[in-house]
């Protein structure tokens, strides 16, 4: 063998070993060059085929041509096989975990005092109530001596009353708010006052605030009877069609005739803990407008009658949720709150 033929071969086999150890498609242009550019090594050895002698061109062009093509399908094979891992490291590189828990949206949910005060608004807008409000920092005077309770009425007790200073209280009831409302305006009147309210209180069913909505109508010839109606409606309306509701004869400084009124259980035939095995659930007072409150905002009494009436919205929140401690509704736990 001569020469050309011995350089073919150690090109081959130099340039086999080369490419095992290629890693990427930099190094891989840099063998091809090496080897086949203009002036690589197979290309250079190529330009002595013209000093062969005739009888030694046939071998040794079939040789080069296999070590040609040899080498060629190598760098190619090589080129695929980087290409593929380049693939395969990308895929890998971007791959998504889907077996993470995902985030999901905090969504906010009103409470259900509110709920329920909007519902118990929403039933009174019905039967023609429209709604007012009054400060919830509230002279002694409209919180007490205008409802027809005097000065030493137990209720003004220090024990059971915010004092803020001489006169001035946190209103222990929404009631006050008639009285604004009618030193403001003639019959008729047919409104609700719903809002916070405060009493030295705290147990399972009391809280130092807590909500109220108060109702008042007051025109000419009104009646017991139409105090029942409405309240029937509202009971109903909140509760169900099946409630039945009961009037048990009571005392307030304000009205005369007054009562307290039960609803029949929602949770019971005959009786369970919510209604302490009565069958019956007491959600709010009510009474006849005494004439003496009409008398303080001017009104006269032979003329106009009215009814008031308050209840508790926690109470009937309560009630309608089937809350037992009245405390967790003032904690602001989100896992309450998204209950309801
Ligand atoms: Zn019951």
């Amino acid at each position: 063998m001569n020469q050309l033929a011995d350089r073919l071969q150690q090109i081959r086999t130099a340039a086999l070993e080369a490419l095992e150890n290629i890693t990427n498609q930099v190094e891989l242009e840099e063998i091809r060059v090496r080897y086949f550019g203009r002036k690589g090594e197979y290309t250079t050895a190529m330009r002595g085929m013209g000093k062969l002698l005739p009888e030694e061109r046939p071998a040794i062009g079939k040789l080069s041509n296999q070590v040609r093509t040899q080498l060629m399908e190598t760098i190619e094979s090589v080129a695929t096989d980087l290409a593929q891992q380049k693939r395969e490291q990308q895929l890998l590189a971007e791959q998504i975990d889907i077996t993470l828990p995902g985030r999901s949206a905090q969504v906010g949910k009103k409470h259900p005092i509110t709920q329920t005060l909007e519902i118990i608004t929403y039933i009174f807008h019905g039967m023609g109530f429209q709604v007012a409000e009054g400060p919830e920092v509230e002279l002694e005077y409209y919180n007490f001596d205008a409802l027809n309770t005097p000065p030493e009425h137990p209720a003004r007790d220090l024990q059971d009353t915010f004092y803020i200073s001489e006169g001035v209280v946190l209103r222990t009831h929404t009631s006050p708010v008639q009285i604004r409302v009618m030193e403001k305006q003639q019959p008729p009147i047919r409104i609700i006052a719903p809002g916070r309210v405060y009493r030295r209180d705290y147990d399972i069913s009391h809280t130092p605030m807590f909500h109220q909505v108060e109702g008042l109508l007051v025109d000419r010839n009104v009646s017991f009877s139409e105090l029942k109606g409405v309240l029937y409606s509202f009971a109903r309306q909140m509760f169900g069609q099946q409630t039945e509701v009961r009037f048990r004869p009571h005392f307030f400084p304000f009205t005369e005739p007054s009562a307290e009124v039960d609803i029949s259980c929602p949770f019971c035939q005959k009786g369970c803990r919510t209604c302490s095995g009565t069958g019956w659930i007491e959600i709010l007072g009510a009474g006849v407008v005494d004439p003496n409150v009409f008398r303080s905002v001017g009104y006269d009494p032979e003329q106009y009658t009215g009814f008031a009436f308050g209840m508790g919205v926690d109470r009937i929140a309560m009630i309608k949720f089937g809350i037992t401690d009245l405390r967790l509704m003032l904690e602001n736990d989100m896992r309450f709150a998204e209950q309801f």
